[in-house]
């Protein structure tokens, strides 16, 4: 089904064209997600597992909109992130809550530490910020960047560490590992 997609103002963080908002015209259904601050807004008929439409009387074959059931979703999460690699993806998200946002951070940890006895190739990580809107502004804060030789995601790790985490007595520095190739 045919869709237009287009950028607008954010209605959260007021970011300017910073939202993804892919509209379907014939449904009237609606998609927009923020970049910055990881707003999103959904707006779907209902369907089932299969991807059917549901109706509301099931009995009655229409599906004209009025025999649907639109269900809308509006999220304003903790922040966003946006990772990119060596190839130049990029890859973001919404992160809803604080602890997500520490666990997110523990994850791309373990997955750096674990990835830097291994070559590195286009598809290792070479940057990872968080964007957050708080107070009214819009926060960015680089977490990881391989290049500038910078790593501040332990800070924000759950406390207790995991497990597999505090066996190191300290967090491999990734330059120290990566130059022993
Ligand atoms: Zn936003």
């Amino acid at each position: 089904m045919g869709s237009v997609i287009s950028f607008i103002d954010c209605p959260h963080c007021n970011g300017k064209e910073t939202a993804h908002d892919e509209f379907w015209y014939k449904s009237g259904e609606q998609s927009v997600f923020c970049s910055e601050c990881g707003y999103s807004y959904q707006s779907f008929y209902k369907r089932d597992d299969d991807g059917n439409l549901v109706r509301k009387d099931e009995s009655n074959k229409s599906l004209n909109f009025d025999n649907l059931i639109l269900e809308t979703n509006e999220i304003k999460p903790y922040s966003a992130y946006h990772i990119k690699t060596g190839q130049g993806f990029g890859q973001m998200g919404a992160l809803l809550t604080e602890g997500d946002f520490r666990d997110f951070c523990r994850d791309m940890l373990v997955h750096i530490n674990e990835s830097a006895s291994g070559e590195r190739d286009g598809n290792s990580i070479t940057y990872i910020e968080s964007s957050r809107f708080y107070n009214g502004n819009i926060m960015r804060d680089t977490l990881y960047d391989y290049e500038g030789d910078y790593n501040r995601l332990a800070e924000f790790c759950p406390d207790p560490m995991l497990p597999e985490l505090e066996q190191h007595e300290e967090l491999p520095h990734k330059n120290e590992h990566w130059n022993e190739q």
